[in-house]
């Protein structure tokens, strides 16, 4: 018995075979028909359509016959499928390739055989459309060419369920692409809405690696692709990827241009590499067996790529068609979270400001009584107590009045920051008005917040100001209050503070009083 070798490029012909989705389906009426047909036409007793699997050859549709599958290796259709060509035996028991085969001098005792191949593309034959009896015959030249005609039929009508599977699965993941945009517009995660898009991409293009990447320029205006989401069916496919990322809490990122997905949104054309060898040498694609990079536009820019790898068989023409048109959607879902991002920012910004005072770019009083009242919680729920310091220059306005108000602006600011200076990260420090800061000593206690507003005292009287070349000398007034063992409101502790602040002024100024408990 004679057992054919597999044909050239047997790996990508079993993948088309997969692709076909028709292995291990139920019967369908539109093949039987096809056997049916076949069977009446030819007068046979048996028609098949055979499709050869890696290790057996599987019935789509069959008349005559029990079994819906045999061996590969026995199979009369892999003879076909290796040769590419027809094949008619008239008597098996005079062919030295099949006399001895189990078919044959077997419960089958198949004695004709005439097999079309079934060719999907120019370059692969998924099965045969093949004809049997028990006893020889003849089969001559225009029964072949109307078996082939069936068989070519036959073909057609599974591309046309092909296409009709990879629409509907098309149609699907633009509805997935759909909901990816709306649920990134409710819950803002484009890692999120990345993944749902690229699971259902997975399964659709049979591939092992899929990640969108967006388009960004970081603080110092390097470009780099942002990829929130990588979806990937085993570890080894993110093998070749991940050395060429950096990764922190935002996600991961491949820094600048010079790769075949720079090369995909500088062209703006989709990139097919079916031999990763052939077309880059660096070893930045070694252990990838084919890529596929899509640029997704807004409008007419480019707002990224996806990217899917390791497609057996390679990228064709057809998928490359039907995921080109997911491009446009998920294009329009990168804008938009551009745009999410930059508005982001700009609210987190104009919050900033609202908390600061414009001239010394501290926290304004609003702020400060916030975190006033952030404390007085402490001291609810763990009897933490604070302290609370007024601090007002000394007779300021004589100096506004003599050197001008930019002589006062400029002590404001220097005095501004040697306070930040001085303090602990943890004080919160507040222009409260005019000349008046206020400081506020988490978990300070009286003597301790009086240390500090004498060593403050000091420091400002001997801070070394000048103005047009005059030394200017800089007193304060420091009024001192800490929260007491009843927790008292935050108004009723500032108004002390303020209180013993008139007192210090009251006493000669340039020092610091304790307000009364
Ligand atoms: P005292 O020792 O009693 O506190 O005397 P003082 O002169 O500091 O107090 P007063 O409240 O009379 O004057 C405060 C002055 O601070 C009035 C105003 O000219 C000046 N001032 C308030 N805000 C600013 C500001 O933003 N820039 C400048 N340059 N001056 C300011
Ligand atoms: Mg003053
Ligand atoms: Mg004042």
């Amino acid at each position: 018995m004679h057992t054919p070798d597999p044909p050239p490029h047997e790996q990508a012909r079993q993948a088309l075979l997969a692709r076909t989705a028709l292995l291990d389906t139920p019967a369908e009426q539109a093949f039987d028909r096809v056997v049916q047909l076949a069977s009446a036409l030819f007068g046979v007793p048996v028609a098949l359509i055979s499709l050869v699997d890696s290790e057996r050859q599987w019935f789509k549709a069959k008349v005559g016959v029990d079994v819906c599958e045999t061996p590969r290796a026995i199979s009369f259709c892999s003879h076909v499928v290796s040769q590419g060509d027809m094949l008619v035996v008239s008597n098996a028991l005079q062919d030295e390739r099949f006399a001895d085969n189990p078919l044959v001098n077997g419960k089958l005792g198949i004695r004709f055989y005439a097999g079309a191949p079934l060719r999907l593309d120019a370059q692969h034959v998924i099965g045969t459309l093949c004809l049997l009896d028990h006893r020889p015959r003849r089969f001559g030249p225009r029964q072949q060419a109307r078996l082939q005609q069936l068989a070519d039929t036959l073909c057609e009508l599974i591309r046309q369920r092909m296409l009709l599977q990879l629409a509907e699965q098309q149609s699907k993941l633009l509805l997935t692409v759909n909901q990816a945009q709306s649920s990134f517009l409710l819950d803002r995660d484009l890692g999120a809405a990345s993944s749902t898009i690229l699971h259902s991409l997975l399964a659709m293009s049979q591939t092992t690696l899929a990640f969108i990447a967006s388009c960004q320029v970081d603080d110092r205006d390097s470009c780099y692709l942002d990829i929130p989401s990588i979806a990937h069916l085993d570890a080894a496919a993110l093998q070749w990827l991940m050395p060429q990322l950096s990764h922190d809490s935002r996600g991961y990122r491949l820094y600048g241009f010079d790769h075949v997905y720079g090369q995909a949104i500088a062209e703006g054309e989709p990139l097919v590499i079916n031999q990763p060898a052939l077309y880059d040498d660096s070893g930045a694609l070694a252990g990838v067996q084919s890529l596929l990079v899509i640029p997704c536009f807004f409008h007419l820019s480019v707002m990224g790529v996806l990217v899917l790898a390791n497609r057996a068989g390679g990228f064709d023409q057809e998928i490359v068609d039907h995921l080109t048109t997911l491009s446009d959607g998920i294009g329009t879902l990168l804008h938009v979270c551009g745009l999410e991002v930059a508005r982001q920012a700009a609210e987190a910004e104009l919050a900033r400001q609202a908390t600061l005072d414009p001239l010394t770019g501290l926290l304004n009083r609003r702020a400060f009584l916030e975190h006033c009242q952030q404390n007085q919680q402490r001291f609810t729920r763990y009897q933490q107590r604070f302290s609370l310091l007024m601090l007002d220059l000394d007779h300021f306005k004589v100096l506004n009045d003599r050197l001008g108000h930019p002589a006062g602006d400029y002590v404001l600011k220097e005095i501004s920051r040697q306070l930040r200076r001085t303090l602990r990260e943890i004080d919160s420090l507040a222009r409260w008005g005019g000349e008046e800061f206020c400081i506020m000593l988490p978990q300070e206690q009286e003597q301790d917040a009086m240390q500090l507003a004498q060593r403050l005292c000091h420091t400002l009287a001997s801070l070394p100001l000048q103005w047009q070349g005059e030394t200017l000398h800089i007193t304060a007034s420091i009024g001192v209050a800490t929260l007491n063992a009843s927790g008292e409101s935050t108004d009723n502790l500032i108004a002390r503070a303020d209180a013993a602040m008139y007192q210090a002024k009251a006493a000669g100024r340039n020092r610091t009083w304790l307000a009364a408990p």
